[in-house]
């Protein structure tokens, strides 16, 4: 499959990993839009949010849980982050591989553009 983040997921595609486990893989944005941008990906391919269904329910709890820790890890939890998920075209989505931004390190505006 041609997909940029199984790519990464799979190694054939260089990243600075933060975390790994069996499920998921966390990897610094490679055009980070803050001082602290880390993508989390599940490692199985799930085009988008949209493609969510009962049997991931598991997995989305343990991504979340993991931005958490890796956010504390990280001494970012005192001042503040934002977990993003773009989601299909009008939702900024630009690789459809389901992955959550962990933004951090300045303060962020809303709305969203
Ligand atoms: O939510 P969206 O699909 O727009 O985000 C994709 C993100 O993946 C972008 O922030 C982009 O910088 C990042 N990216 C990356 N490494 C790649 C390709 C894209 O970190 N090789």
């Amino acid at each position: 499959m041609d997909c940029i983040f199984c790519k990464i997921a799979q190694k054939e595609i260089p990243a600075e990993v933060i975390y790994e486990d069996d499920k998921l893989l966390a990897f610094k944005d490679i055009s980070p839009a803050a001082p602290v941008h880390i993508l989390f990906i599940p490692k199985e391919h799930i085009e988008s949010a949209n493609f969510l269904d009962d049997k991931h329910k598991d997995l989305i709890g343990h991504i979340f849980l993991k931005i958490k820790e890796i956010a504390e890890k990280l001494n970012i939890e005192d001042k503040g982050y934002r977990i993003v998920n773009n989601c299909g075209e009008f939702g900024g989505q630009t690789v459809n591989h389901l992955h959550f931004h962990l933004i951090a390190g300045r303060q962020m505006q809303w709305p969203p553009g």
